[in-house]
């Protein structure tokens, strides 16, 4: 699809699929549909407007339900954007994505993509062919946000339901609201409404071309595991057995770990494992050596992080070669 507006900003859509590609057989049908079928020029034919929005190339990336997203599909999406983004006659990106691991797609780009140019995702929670289907909208909005001077500079974006978050902090916290996406310690970083755009803060930590991290097709295998009332040690030493080279611990409260998992944590940074506390609550940030004594079990901190997007960045931290002795200053940073 084509604008004959030559002076509008060019937006290229890459397509990955997802809900917002969904299709179901029956219109009041908002689950039991097959994400990741609808075509990207048939999902930009049903914005018409976006004519005046941007000159839009698009790409089918990938046509998946996200859910399945994986980092042989990251190494290429990354790869494309910032090749596509190297490019003077590309002003910004928008990636159509499934809604269920969005948040790591994004982060992963946040830290990975070199370009100052607006990259933006987007989904929605309800198919193409449902009645009230907000995957138009978001993607207008989307592209109106790539469209903006405004957007570059503040790493990878996600533009849902007229918010635009900070990849770093979004996360969906609902299976069916139309407003699934929530930044629970920072909140949104501004809105788009009707073609206008406005930034209310702008994002701290380095990100895009000021972190050091690069995407590689193969990254080192980080797996996660929750602790539980009555958790036992079996995840922990199952995954060391099959040589994980980091674990991520979704935590109760501030990253607390059952007593059994503490010695398993242990056994396990002596065989050379990176193993990082998060939360599994879903809000506030863990502390070093609160809930835990980090320095007598080895163990890092992630923060603010959720366990998706702490595993992220374990995953590229390692891959980059980072010292042991350098990885909490890297969750400290990024
Ligand atoms: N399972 C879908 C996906 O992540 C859900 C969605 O897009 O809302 O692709």
């Amino acid at each position: 699809m084509n604008s004959s507006h030559t002076s509008l900003p060019r937006i290229a859509v890459l397509a990955t699929g997802g809900t917002i590609a969904g299709e179901a057989g029956d219109a009041a049908k908002t689950s039991g549909y097959k994400a990741g079928v609808v075509g990207v020029d048939k999902l930009l034919g049903a914005v018409p407007s976006l004519a005046q929005v941007a000159q839009i190339q698009a790409e089918q990336v990938a046509s998946i339900d996200s859910k399945d997203m994986a980092p042989a599909l990251w190494a290429t999406l990354c790869a494309r954007v910032n090749a596509l983004l190297a490019q003077d006659d590309i002003d910004g990106i928008v990636i159509t994505h499934g809604t269920d691991t969005l948040e790591e797609t994004a982060y992963l780009l946040h830290l990975t993509v070199k370009s100052e140019k607006p990259v933006v995702l987007t989904a929605a929670m309800r198919p193409a062919t449902a009645l009230s289907a907000d995957g138009p909208l978001n993607l207008l909005n989307a592209v109106t946000v790539a469209a903006s001077r405004a957007s570059w500079k503040q790493g990878v974006l996600v533009a849902f339901n007229n918010q635009i978050h900070c990849a770093r902090d979004v996360t969906k916290t609902s299976t069916y609201a139309v407003d699934a996406f929530r930044s629970p310690e920072g909140g949104a970083l501004g809105w788009v409404q009707d073609g206008q755009v406005e930034f209310q803060r702008s994002v701290v930590r380095p990100h895009t071309l000021h972190s050091p991290f690069q995407m590689s097709a193969e990254l080192p295998a980080v797996e996660i595991v929750v602790s539980y009332a009555g958790a036992s040690r079996a995840a922990i030493d199952a995954f060391v057995a099959i040589g994980v080279k980091g674990l991520v611990i979704a935590g109760t409260g501030n990253g607390s770990l059952h007593s059994t998992l503490q010695q398993a944590v242990v056994d396990a940074v002596k065989q050379g494992v990176a193993v990082v506390r998060s939360s599994r609550v879903g809000a506030g940030h863990v502390m070093r050596n609160g809930a835990a004594p980090d320095d007598a079990l080895g163990s890092l901190t992630a923060g603010a992080l959720n366990p998706y997007k702490a595993r992220v960045l374990l995953m590229l931290a390692l891959s980059a070669g980072t010292a042991p002795a350098d990885l909490q200053r890297v969750f400290d940073t990024y």
